[in-house]
């Protein structure tokens, strides 16, 4: 009863984008297309119109088309992807696997505006996307990975938004974040309207209330404080919120054991995420079709599910000393020689939780501040700077040692 009512919904849905006046999205065909699926919730994407799977594809660890059309073929209808993933294979893998589905699902790519960039660079970057991705149009194009409010002020952006919407090659527009100046970048899109999605790092371990029950076992502080108030401030907009990075980094080995069949970590952290109202729904980095089906479990979840607090509250005990919390910038200024230790940490996590060294090396290649100061440094200013206990250049120096 409870499925049919949500299909009902769904078809709603996919016949509400056929009334924008905008280039529409899929159709009622989409409905049809899945009728076995898993995706048990389809949900507006704030003023979009769009109504997206709440559990979404992400692509940058992906380059193979058949867990890109395993996922489809279990419902999925939001593939959210970059032109920087993988050089390009992950957008080529979405296409090769969808591109004769193109009606019956949304997709979304990224690029790095930068406060320098042209808007004929946008549009050439956009161009390479669409190519990619076998299309002529995407349904969200996202300044990728901002981490300054310089990079949200170049007027090129916009101009060229407005050439492409009118050109019928982008419906809408995001910004993608996950640095230390995430807070900053996300207040200045909110006030001033400036998107239409954000795609914000969020996890358990980013919420005050979640951390304040662990006060009493772990010295845990909240590094972004008003983080929920800011996804609440852009849901009440109308601003789609999606959210990335759930599972904290997902180093499944320190957990495993603690795992039982129908509460897995990820579908723990899944329905923790889910169940914030003023977040839409969330994309993860899909691998494998078992994965697929995994993650999809959680698909419809609304409140955390059963056991899934004491599980989380095990992993984020095992990741106290490793793990770099996105969104924080404690000890940003701690560094004399301008490492950008958040980001450096965070390359370092593809390599040592999501054991993608390949990617987690590219994507160091691409920061603008490497750690390789840190290797000949001898004052070491960092060093008790973080809150959470890491030691920080040990940690920088292995990155640098491991991805350079
Ligand atoms: S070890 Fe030195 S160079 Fe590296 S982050 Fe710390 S203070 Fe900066
Ligand atoms: S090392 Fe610690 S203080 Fe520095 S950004 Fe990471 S979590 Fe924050």
């Amino acid at each position: 009863m409870k499925k049919a009512f949500e299909r009902r919904e769904f078809l709603k849905g996919g016949l509400a984008t056929l009334g924008l006046g905008v280039l529409a999205g899929p159709s009622e065909s989409l409905a049809q297309a899945n009728v076995q699926d898993r995706v048990q919730r389809y949900v507006p994407l704030g003023r979009t119109g769009m109504r997206i799977s709440d559990i979404s594809f992400g692509s940058s660890q992906t380059t193979d088309p058949a867990v890109v059309r395993h996922a489809f073929e279990q419902g999925v209808n939001y593939f959210d992807t970059a032109e920087g993933y993988n050089e390009g294979l992950s957008e080529e893998a979405i296409g090769q696997a969808l591109s004769g589905s193109r009606d019956q699902i949304y997709l979304a790519s990224k690029v790095k505006c930068m406060p320098e960039t042209t808007q004929s660079e946008l549009m050439k970057s956009l161009e390479g996307s669409l190519s990619r991705l076998r299309t002529d149009y995407v349904d969200v194009y996202f300044n990728h990975a901002v981490n300054s409010v310089d990079r949200l002020k170049n007027d090129e952006w916009y101009e060229f938004v407005s050439k492409a919407k009118a050109q019928g090659k982008l419906r809408f527009t995001g910004m993608s974040g996950h640095s230390g100046r995430l807070g900053e970048c996300l207040e200045y899109v909110i006030t001033h309207d400036a998107v239409d999605v954000v795609l914000v790092s969020y996890n358990y371990g980013q919420d005050p209330g979640f951390l304040k029950s662990l006060m009493k076992d772990f010295d845990l502080i909240s590094v972004q404080p008003n983080l929920l108030q800011q996804l609440a401030k852009a849901h009440e907009k109308g601003i789609g919120v999606i959210a990335m990075k759930t599972l904290r980094g997902a180093r499944r080995h320190d957990i495993a054991a603690f795992e039982k069949p129908g509460l897995t970590f990820p579908q723990a952290a899944f329905s923790w995420v889910l169940s914030n109202p003023n977040v839409d729904g969330l994309i993860v980095s899909m691998k494998s079709p078992e994965q697929v089906d995994e993650y999809l479990e959680a698909s419809g979840s609304r409140t955390p599910r059963g056991a899934a607090l004491p599980l989380l509250h095990q992993y984020l005990a095992s990741e106290q000393s490793d793990y770099c919390n996105h969104g924080c910038e404690i000890c940003h200024d701690s560094c004399p020689n301008g490492v950008a230790i958040n980001e450096v940490l965070r390359t370092r996590m593809y390599a040592t939780h999501y054991g993608n060294l390949d990617y987690a090396r590219k994507d160091y290649a691409r920061l603008e501040s490497g750690a390789s100061a840190c290797s000949s440094c001898s004052h070491q200013s960092c060093l008790g700077q973080c809150p959470s206990g890491l030691s920080v250049a040990q940690l920088t120096r292995s990155a640098h040692k491991m991805l350079s």
